[in-house]
């Protein structure tokens, strides 16, 4: 019911607009859409921001997926090295027993001498071994507890995204109705101006994030001294002039190209001389 005295109110408030928009002067109608479009920016930037929130945790996640991914490769070939070593220990343990057994076969103390020597030698290598595959181990288990630790941190980033994503969405329920609004608004505000103002108005405002139009300052009257409001750069008085003899030009500031408008009584005061 609300909904519907709201449309009933609105297309009578658009009726007025239409007879408004037909008696108004291009500079007025620039104006209107000039603040339209202002509304429109404003709530797109609150939806904005929370797309970037979104975005944001998007990319980290995505970072800590590849460090992880890059932690388990090193955890399985650090795995597969020590599983390795473990190997060579069992063939060098194997060696020994058998060498201990050809020692108390051994025949001359020669023959003795040089079993007893291999097997001291298998000793050495084999301690060696033992560590590096320690070494392995600790490495593996390392890796293990780092990567744990991202997959904690992955879990909170995924509760925080949803959490952002959540907001996002509850953002865009909220203003969808009232961002369609207004860009029917700025439709019927841009359908009565003319093509090449709406070319030049669309340019100024993507190039100054919606500030296409700008204020003429006076400075001094007396001495026609005029300002754009937005660059701060003087503006000849001919440009003042012009936009209060013609009701159809569009005047730009000379240095920074915004659309210049006048204060209506500014314009009213120069329009009596
Ligand atoms: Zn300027």
């Amino acid at each position: 019911m609300l909904a519907l005295w709201r449309t009933r109110q609105r297309s009578a408030g658009d009726r007025m607009a239409d007879h408004w928009n037909a008696a108004m002067s291009l500079m007025e109608q620039l104006l209107k859409l000039h603040r339209v479009d202002g509304q429109l920016r404003g709530l797109r930037t609150r939806l904005d921001a929370a797309q970037r929130q979104v975005t944001a945790q998007d990319r980290s996640i995505g970072a800590l997926r590849v460090q992880r991914q890059e932690l388990e490769g090193q955890r399985k070939q650090a795995q597969a090295r020590t599983v390795n070593l473990e190997v060579e220990a069992k063939a060098m343990e194997e060696r020994v027993e058998r060498l201990r057994s050809d020692l108390n076969a051994s025949q001359t103390q020669k023959q003795y001498a040089a079993i007893l020597s291999e097997v001291n030698g298998l000793k050495n290598k084999r301690t060696e071994v033992d560590e590096k595959a320690l070494a392995e181990m600790e490495r593996t288990e390392k890796l293990a507890t780092e990567i744990a630790n991202l997959d904690e941190a992955l879990a909170e980033r995924e509760k925080v995204r949803q959490i952002a994503e959540k907001e996002l969405a509850e953002r865009e329920a909220e203003i969808s109705e009232r961002l369609a609004e207004l860009q029917r608004e700025r439709d019927v505000a841009a359908s009565v101006i003319p093509e090449q103002a709406i070319a030049l108005f669309n340019r100024m405002a993507d190039r100054y994030e919606g500030e296409a139009m700008a204020q003429i300052e006076e400075i001094d009257r007396r001495s026609r001294d005029y300002s754009c409001s937005a660059c701060n750069m003087q503006i000849p008085f001919e440009s003042v002039s012009r936009l209060t003899s013609s009701s159809a030009e569009v005047v730009q500031c000379g240095v920074c190209q915004r659309i210049l408008y006048l204060q209506e009584e500014v314009r009213g005061a120069l329009a009596k001389k």
